[in-house]
């Protein structure tokens, strides 16, 4: 490396050298858009579709009429009229990251991108800027290790999407028929127990997917997530496309499973393949391929990828995957191994794998940040540590690379902004979706009521263990309710003659080493019962059997 650049610039050049060689010589798979394939493959798979004589769903005849990524001057005229788009028109504006949430909020919600949840302070005080300048002032962090920005006013969904480019976020296709952020493991490069650093695969095919036409438009969403073997449990087992790190001989390698979608009760399966970090662009890639041409394009309720390998068997789409590289894949026996896995390892202070570095994660209430404390949280991550940050899965944010000897400091400032790094072995675990506060599809307010639900149990009981609670508003189970050791899925309760907000109750799910579906113990809770039922439960297990965890009690 050249000695005139600083080490953050040589660590830079390094992962980007090391992103270039992952994509090195993968990029044009035989039977792929340089084998010869059409050049838009949703048209060709739609072609398909009606030869066979099915019949396109509206949604499919929509992206059919016109490419929704040529549908931008069409976005920037509805801004310019100051009207938000409806319908059809909402979904197909989706493709540029902006969501009319109405009426649950009379705005735009926009999704970013951010690839492995790995953010510098530079893009986050410029997430700050733009939130305050343009939005309701504050982001989420999402389970997707990424961010929203809500309250968007109709004439200004274009100016958020332009200024987000200008600090390198491209929210492209962050929603509707596309591939989502990519989840990661959120303490990769850092995490003393990780088998493979993920952020040079990330970025490799973060930047293919933007880059490649044929990625968008799939038959439904997609979710693809990669482990590294670190110390936070990155729920890879709930994406479409789940890359784990494991060693085989004392190589590391990922090992592949395929399928996941919990709010249909399926985890990703084993396929038995294992591949090379640098080969995992290409493999994606024809995976997506071979999804986007034999996905479901008549009925969305079957469209996603799970329902290819329910209809066709895990050997025949492996099959079509090799057809598509024009090579065979490698097996090998399962040994994938969670013992590192801290259930909240995602709080509080830890060891880097760098001598004398620490990182320390943040607890957020209700996953809600505002600006002004986006703006403290960049400043102490620059005063104290490297400028960069790292979004977790579990609804947090990381700042990392911070002296050991500063780490007194880092707190008392954290504590001058009113967050904090601790919570209890609930709170500690807690993740809800947007819910009725914000997205017209919820039963519940599932933030609030999770608050309140963490607020009453903190009160009453300090469990031995750590348990998690997922909280979703509506069967799109975006915070997963089947895999919280307490899962609760958003219903209308009848009380009298009224119509009150609860949830159905569920126990015993996980994902990884505790991978299981929970089960429905008691329906239609309303939510201000739902505190003494838990706690009736969380008193049976530290009662009976506090050595076992909840998951195992349960
Ligand atoms: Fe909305 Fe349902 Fe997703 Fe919650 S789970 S954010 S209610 S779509």
């Amino acid at each position: 490396m050249n000695q005139a650049f600083t080490d953050e610039q040589q660590n830079y050049l390094k992962g980007f050298m090391a992103g270039v060689e992952a994509r090195r010589g993968s990029l044009a798979p035989a039977g792929g858009a340089a084998g010869g394939a059409p050049a838009d493959a949703m048209r060709a798979a739609q072609d398909a579709t009606i030869a066979r004589g099915g019949k396109l769903t509206a949604e499919e005849k929509a992206k059919r009429e016109k490419h929704p990524l040529d549908r931008w001057d069409e976005v920037v005229a509805r801004a310019e009229q100051g009207r938000f788009p409806h319908g059809v028109d909402n979904l197909l504006t989706r493709w540029h990251g902006l969501f009319f949430v109405g009426p649950t909020q009379d705005a735009f919600m926009c999704r970013l991108r951010i690839p492995g949840g790995i953010i510098t302070t530079h893009q986050f005080r410029g997430i700050a800027a733009i939130a305050e300048e343009c939005g309701g002032g504050y982001t989420d962090v999402t389970n997707r290790c990424n961010l929203q920005i809500r309250m968007i006013p109709a004439d200004k969904g274009p100016e958020v999407i332009e200024r987000l480019g200008e600090i390198g976020i491209l929210p492209k296709g962050t929603g509707a028929d596309n591939i989502r952020n990519i989840s990661a493991t959120p303490t990769a490069g850092i995490d003393p127990h990780e088998i493979i650093d993920v952020r040079p695969v990330v970025r490799a095919l973060h930047f293919h997917i933007l880059h490649t036409r044929d990625l968008f438009g799939l038959p439904r969403k997609f979710n693809i997530s990669f482990d590294g073997g670190g110390r936070i449990p990155v729920l890879e087992d709930t994406a479409d496309v789940a890359f784990t790190a494991v060693r085989v001989e004392g190589e590391a390698l990922f090992r592949l499973a395929l399928g996941g979608i919990t709010g249909h009760k399926d985890f990703a399966r084993d396929t038995g393949v294992v591949l090379p970090p640098g080969d995992a662009v290409k493999v994606s890639d024809a995976i997506l391929r071979v999804f986007i041409a034999n996905g479901d394009r008549t009925d969305r309720r079957k469209a996603r990828l799970k329902y290819v390998l329910d209809a066709w068997g895990f050997d025949r789409f492996i099959a079509e995957v090799e057809k598509q590289l024009g090579a065979p894949l490698r097996r090998a026996e399962n040994s994938v191994d969670f013992s590192a896995q801290e259930k909240h390892g995602h709080l509080g202070v830890h060891d880097q794998k760098q001598e004398g570095l620490q990182y320390i994660g943040l607890t957020l209430p209700m996953a809600r940040v505002t600006a002004e404390r986006m703006r403290g949280i960049a400043a102490i991550a620059d005063r104290h540590g490297s400028g960069n940050l790292r979004l977790t899965p579990w609804q947090n944010i990381l700042i990392i690379d911070i002296p050991r000897e500063a780490m007194p400091q880092v707190q008392a400032e954290i504590v001058a902004l009113g967050l904090g790094w601790e919570a209890s072995h609930i709170r500690g675990g807690l993740v809800a979706c947007t819910g009725a506060a914000g997205c017209k599809f919820a039963a519940a307010h599932t933030k609030q009521h999770g608050a309140a639900l963490t607020d009453y149990l903190d009160a009453r009981i300090a469990v031995p263990q750590p348990v998690n609670i997922h909280l979703t508003g509506c069967h799109n189970s975006c915070a997963q309710h089947y895999i919280g050791d307490i899962g609760l899925i958003g219903a209308k309760v009848e009380r009298g003659e009224e119509e009150v907000e609860g949830y159905d109750l569920h126990v015993g799910g996980g994902a990884g080493s505790q991978q299981r579906i929970g089960r429905l113990v008691r329906p239609k809770v309303a939510h201000d019962e739902l505190g003494p039922m838990v706690l009736n439960l969380l008193r049976a297990w530290a009662e009976e059997d506090p050595e076992a965890s909840f998951h195992d009690f349960a």
